[in-house]
């Protein structure tokens, strides 16, 4: 499950284009705590139409390598009401 995944300091690293690491805990927040193998259904390329592959996988960065990444993080969840009419 994810909530094993970031125990110790794992990363979810998603490449197409480019290479952006996101904290599960992030992604618990948004979607609960899913199965990690399942995690190609969770997360996107940076773009629709983005040409490149789309390839996700769980990184451990040590200390050094840490220090160089840039996390993606949650900043907030907003629900975005969108009525559905129907006509009687
Ligand atoms: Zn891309």
């Amino acid at each position: 499950m994810m909530s094993n995944v970031g125990d110790d300091g794992m990363l979810v690293r998603v490449q197409c284009c480019h290479v952006r690491y996101y904290r599960p805990e992030d992604l618990i927040a948004l979607f609960g705590n899913f199965q990690a193998v399942k995690i190609e259904r969770y997360v996107r390329t940076c773009e629709r139409g983005c040409s490149r592959g789309f390839h996700v996988d769980f990184s451990l960065p040590s200390a050094a390598e840490r220090q160089a990444i840039r996390v993606r993080k949650l900043k907030e969840i907003k629900l975005i009401k969108r009525p559905i009419w129907r006509d009687e």
